[in-house]
Order: C-alpha cells, then structure tokens, then sequence
C-alpha cells in the first residue's frame, strides 16, 4: 500500500519548489498567485511507495473557487494518510487561517514554515514549539529555496502519515466521532453558542458542499438537529453562520499569533522590496519601465539571438548535419525521392524550425528571470490599474504573461479566474500576446522583409497588447460581458534573485515542448507536406511531379481565393497559413521548403526565395506576419480553449473571434498600405474602411449596462 502525501497551503507558499525538490519533477514554480491549478502528483524521492500530490494554491477550504473546490474534494473524497501544511513564515497570520480549517478535516497533519530566510532577515521570531502544541500537531521550520529543512519535514511527515492515527477530529475544539460532537451541541445550545463547535461543524457538514454532506452519511434526523442548532446561533449571535465562523476563527488565531510569534520591531522601515515598488509600481513610472524592458527583451532575443541562430542555421545544421547526411546519401547510392525527403522535407522543414531554439531559449530566459524575481506579479498588479478601466482585473493579466511562453498553459491559467464573464473574455484574448512559436515567424519575416530590424519583434509584442486593450474595451461594452471589475487582491511576494536551478527548470521545461514538437508535429507535417508537394497526377497517372503538378498545389489554389484580400492570396501563402494553424512555427518550416532553398543556402539567399512567395513586397509579408501571429492560436490551442469554456458555442465564438481579428488587422493594413503607397481603391479598401469605422464605433458607443437578470437571460 502506497501513501498518500498532500501539500496544501496558501498561493505562493513555496508548495511546487518544495513538490520539485521531494519527487525531482519540473512543475511551474512562479513568484506570483495562481500558477497551480491542477493538481501534480509525484513520487517521494527515496521513499517508492510515498505519492506526493501537489494542491492549487487556497486561501481557505471554502467552496468558492475552482481551486478551492479542487483541494477540498481532493481532502475529503480521496482522504490522504496525512497532509503537509506549508505555510509562509513571512505572512503567518493570513496563513493560519487554512491551517485552522486542514486540521478540522481530521488528516494527521504536519505544518512547515517556509520561508524561513525571509523571516529571518526581517528578525521575526516564531516560536515554534508554542505554535506546534497549540495546533497540537508537529511545526518544523523549511527554506525550501535553499532546500533547508526539508529533511526533518520529510521524515515528520512520512512518519505522520504512517501512524494511520485516529486523531481527535478536532484537536483545539473537541475529539470524536459525530455521537460526540452532537451530544455536545445539546450542552451547548444549554450553554449559550459555543463557536468552536460551529467551527468543527463549519467543514463538515454546512459549507454549501452536498458531497461533504454527503460522505458523512448522516441522517435526516441529525441533519435537522445540526440545522436547528445553527439557526439557534444565529438568532443568539445575531449574524450568520457563516460570519459566526470566519470570526471565531480569526479570534482563535490571533489568540495564537499573539502567544507564538514575536515580531520584529522594525515596523515602518522600508525593506529593499519595498524601495524596489516605490519606482516600479509608481503611478507614472510604472509603464514606462515595464515597457522598457520588454522592449529590451525582444531587442535582445532578436539581435543576440539572430546571431547564434545564424550559426546553428549556416553551420550546424547546414553545413554539419545537412552537407553529412548529404555526402553520405551520395555514397550510398539512396533514392533521389529518399534523398529529396530527407533533405528537403525533414532537414529543411524541421532544421528550419530548430534552428529558431536558441532564440526562443534567449526568450525564455529573460522572461524566466523577470518571473522569479517577483517583478512579472508587479507587472499583474500595475496592468489592473489599466484593465480596471475597461473591466477587467490584473488577474486577467496572468494567464497573458504566460502566453509569452505558449497558449496552452495561458488558457489553462484563466481557471483561477472565478467571474465566469471575465473568465470566458481572458480565454478569447489570452494568445494574442505573441506566443513562442510566433516569434519564429516574426524573425524569419524579419530577416526576410525588415532588414533584421530588432524593433519589428517588441512593436509586434505591443500590437498584441494593443490588440488586448482594444477588444477589451469593445467586448465589455456588449450586453453579456458588461460587469464590474472583479476586485483584485494579490500580495505581492518579495523580491528574491532568481536562483540558477529554477530559471534553468523553467527555460527547459519551455524549451523541451518545442523540441518535441519539432520532432513529433512538425515532422509529421513536414513529411505530409513534402509529399503533397511532389507527388500529383499528370496525364492521368499519379506519381512524383515537378511543384507546378503537385496535389499541394492545387489545394492551395483555391485556398488562396480567401487570403486574396490580404494580399498573400496565391497558393503558397495559403499553404503556409493553413499549416500555421496546426502549429505556429510550422509557417516557417513550410515556408523554407515552398521557397526551395535548402539550409545549405545562405541566410540571404533564403530570405531572397521567400521574399519571392510573396513577390518581394514588404507590405505583403507584413500583412502574412500580422494574419499569422493575430489570429486565432495554433490548433492544440484552440482545442484547449473550447475545452476550458466546456460549451462549443464559445469555442466557436472564441475562434471566430480570434480569426476575425487576424483577418481584420491583415486587411487593413494591406489595403490602406495599398491605396497610401500605391493609390490602389477597390472593393478591399471599401472594407477595409469600414472595418476601421465598425472597429471605432465598438470602442467609443456607449457601454450596455443590464441588470444582473438580463445578463442570465443572455447567456441562456
Ligand atoms: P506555490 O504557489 O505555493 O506553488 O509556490 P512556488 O513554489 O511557486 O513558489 C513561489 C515563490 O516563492 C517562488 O518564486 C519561489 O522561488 C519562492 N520561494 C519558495 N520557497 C522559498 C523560501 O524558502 N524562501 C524564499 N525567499 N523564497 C521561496
Ligand atoms: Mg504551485
């Protein structure tokens, strides 16, 4: 028999880095709330038959978030052997107030305080043997950083869970069984409300959770003695039940806190995270700076990275891997076609792909150390100043952080929003920050048509934003999305140096989805395409053919009929935006290999045959660029966005939207860019003016306030 192990505790306690550390596994750790909303489940290290299972981040076993409900059904439907508590040494108080409802679920339980170094640089003093008698269970002190501590933690907790002990439910309220607890209820109600038993019955059974209710199998009879005995409190204490709780336990702590914890009195000193916000989350600061580094950003990604990219394109795999392969075909006598997939199909396509990882590494870097420092949760809580204004909350900002990085994980985040309005809204614009497969479109076309420029890659990041900003604005002023900003409380952690392991975990674990891609979907791609390409029928008879023959070819021609207003509408414009779709940087693998230039090409000359698709002109390869990174993100993607709405009709809604922007922007640009350099006016340009005036009039018409009871009646 295996033993179960749950970390629960507050957002941003330190669960995953201690998770990571015990089951050597590589979840997302982040220095901001919510990043955990599923559960992990991993193995102890050392210990085979031990099973960690990493909780959501909670505040409290309250029934009101996903992640609550999540970590509630977890503890009391599939009863681990014991739980490990991690609380954060620094905010002890606000922490104590699960721990408080964690041992009334009556799990052997072990608390550890982390962040130890913290408290100890502030100079609190946490008595921890008081703490643990007063809890009556066992307090041991953590770092999990540095991994200190972790040890004692381990040992407490396997031998916590081992023991199978049948502890008193309630250690500070009263043991037993629910005979007991009723029969003091009787005494209770006699004398006067006695809140602690509220509190014991406040998990159990009257939390609004049926399947609680439920599990503990009670009868009618003593459902409506518990009822009546709490409507009893409530007309005594005037309040409800509820309120009768949360203030009996907040008395219970403080009364704890005041016995155990000694702080330091250095009350009103600043510390250094604290002059660190004074200028990045200034009123007037704030923006400029953030924007400033994420223009660094991408400044760099692009002008460092172009040129390690150069060398693994020109030299590693041009000249290395393909001029090997290559020579060695030659001597061995393969197949033309053989030779022909493997080195245009596979080393052309999928080399095309890899080459781009340095620079996505570069990306991932930077964005990792900007997240483990504890700048990224100031930047949720300077963007909720912004999206206030139209609506949302800086929460919305999270899943859009992660974005940078891919759109999968970026919808997947949206679930710590509870507003199911906001929620949906988040998941339709969650990808339009360009993720990392985009960026490899934006340096290919950047190298093709921009000279290398390194400002075309941060002003597509603020496109995006912008692109975020205005359907923002314009989605809340419909009927369905109209409400009130959800009221955003993140505590900001403080700020902490990255440490070496946990940037190089998250870059890897970034890094490694793209490789396996390469290897496994764009592969496959790579290989469809390559026989689409060369195989077709001529003369009624089917078998390789030149490109003009090809069955690709023919797709693509009528493909190319909806991309004509964009400007890319022949058919190998086409091709690269369909198989865009199935996974973003597949356009630049397709792309090399529709421009016919082998790796072994030098860089120039590749963007010379690409260039060429798009007939040299820089206003069509602009409008490919802003389609394919604007519209709707890469298939799995989509997939995972009608999955997180569980409704198809906003999984359609989602992508019609999505695509409907793409399609939107690309047109605009290229038909006003058509009639401003060229003087050309046509039905496009009509449209295109239109698009803008219709865009206009959803930002500034006046915003559709409905009663709550209309909004219901509109969804349904
Ligand atoms: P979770 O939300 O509870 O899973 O927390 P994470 O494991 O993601 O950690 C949140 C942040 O706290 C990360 O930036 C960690 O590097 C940091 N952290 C974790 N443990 C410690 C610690 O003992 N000391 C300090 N100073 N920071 C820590
Ligand atoms: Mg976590």
């Amino acid at each position: 028999m295996s033993l179960k192990i749950a970390l629960a505790g507050n957002p941003n306690c330190g669960k995953t880095t201690l998770f990571n550390d015990l089951t050597g596994s590589t979840q997302y750790v982040g220095n901001w709330a919510g990043v955990t909303v599923e559960k992990k489940e991993g193995k102890l290290k050392g210990h085979k038959d031990v099973i960690i299972q990493d909780l959501p981040g909670i505040y409290s076993l309250s029934p009101y978030s996903p992640e609550e409900v999540v970590s509630r059904r977890y503890l009391i439907e599939e009863k681990p052997d014991a739980i490990l508590n991690i609380i954060d040494g620094s905010n002890i108080e606000r922490n104590l107030y699960l721990t408080t409802q964690l041992l009334e679920v009556g799990i052997p339980t072990v608390v550890a305080v982390n962040m130890m170094d913290i408290v100890e640089k502030n100079g609190d003093q946490i008595n921890l043997k008081a703490l643990s008698k007063e809890l009556g269970c066992p307090v041991l002190p953590m770092t999990a950083l540095h991994g200190k501590g972790k040890d004692e933690v381990v040992k407490a907790i396997v031998a916590a869970a081992e023991s199978k002990d049948e502890r008193a439910e309630a250690p500070h309220v009263f043991g037993g069984s629910i005979e007991h607890a009723l029969a003091h209820i009787e005494e209770s109600i006699e004398n006067k409300c006695d809140a602690s038993v509220i509190r014991w019955f406040a998990v159990k059974v009257f939390e609004r959770d049926e399947a609680v209710v439920e599990k503990l199998g009670l009868s009618e009879d003593e459902k409506k003695h518990i009822d009546a005995h709490i409507q009893d409190c409530e007309k005594e204490m005037d309040d409800d039940a509820e309120a009768i709780i949360t203030d009996a336990r907040y008395t219970y702590i403080q009364g704890l806190v005041d016995k155990t914890i000694k702080k330091a009195t250095s009350h009103g000193k600043m510390t250094v995270s604290d002059k660190i916000d004074r200028v990045v989350t200034n009123r007037w600061l704030a923006l400029p700076i953030f924007a400033v580094i994420m223009f660094g950003i991408y400044y760099l990604v692009v002008q460092l990275g172009s040129t390690i990219t150069d060398w693994t394109n020109d030299v590693l795999i041009g000249e290395w891997v393909l001029g090997s392969v290559s020579s060695w075909m030659e001597a061995g006598n393969v197949a033309p076609w053989l030779q022909g997939l493997v080195v245009d199909g596979v080393l052309g396509g999928v080399g095309t792909v890899l080459g781009f990882v340095p620079q996505m590494l570069v990306l991932f870097l930077l964005i990792s150390i900007l997240e483990d420092s504890g700048y990224m949760a100031r930047v949720a809580f300077i963007m909720d100043r912004i999206f206030r204004r139209f609506g949302l909350s800086g929460k919305s900002f999270i899943p859009m952080l992660v974005g940078t990085g891919c759109g999968v994980p970026a919808i997947m985040a949206t679930r710590t929003i509870e507003n199911e309005r906001d929620r949906r809204m988040t998941i339709m614009l969650s990808t339009f920050l360009p993720c990392g497969a985009k960026m490899e479109i934006i340096i290919m076309m950047v190298v093709t048509f921009f000279a290398g420029s390194a400002w075309m890659a941060p002003l597509m990041y603020f496109i995006g934003f912008g692109i975020v900003i205005i359907s923002g604005i314009a989605l809340k002023k419909t009927k369905y999305f109209s409400s009130d900003p959800a009221p955003f409380v993140m505590e900001l952690p403080a700020y902490h140096l990255p440490t070496v392991k946990g940037v190089l975990i998250h870059v890897w674990e970034r890094a490694k989805a793209f490789i396996i891609k390469a290897g496994t979907i764009i592969f496959s791609i790579c290989v469809l395409l390559w026989f689409l390409m060369n195989f077709g029928f001529t003369n009624g008879h089917f078998g390789m053919v030149a490109l003009e023959d090809s069955m690709l070819r023919s797709v693509g021609e009528v493909l190319a009929y909806l991309f004509k207003p964009l400007g890319f509408g022949n058919w190998q414009g086409a091709v690269a935006s369909v198989s865009a779709e199935l996974a973003k940087e597949q356009a630049t693998a397709t792309l090399a290999m529709l421009a016919g230039a082998s790796q072994e090409a030098a860089e120039s000359v590749q963007a010379n045959a690409i260039s060429a698709l798009f007939g040299g002109s820089t206003l069509v390869g602009l409008s490919f660029m802003l389609f394919n990174i604007f519209n709707a993100p890469c298939l799995v993607a989509i997939v995972t966005a009608f999955r997180e709405h569980a409704s198809r009709k906003w999984g359609w809604i989602t992508f019609a939207f999505q695509m409907g922007v793409g399609y939107g922007l690309a047109l605009v640009v290229y038909q006003l860019g058509m009639l401003i350099t060229e003087g050309v006016f046509g039905l496009g340009t009509v449209f295109a003016i239109l698009l803008v005036l219709f865009v206009l009039w959803a930002l500034f018409r006046p915003a559709k306030k409905v009663e709550e009871g209309q909004v219901m009646k509109a969804i349904a």
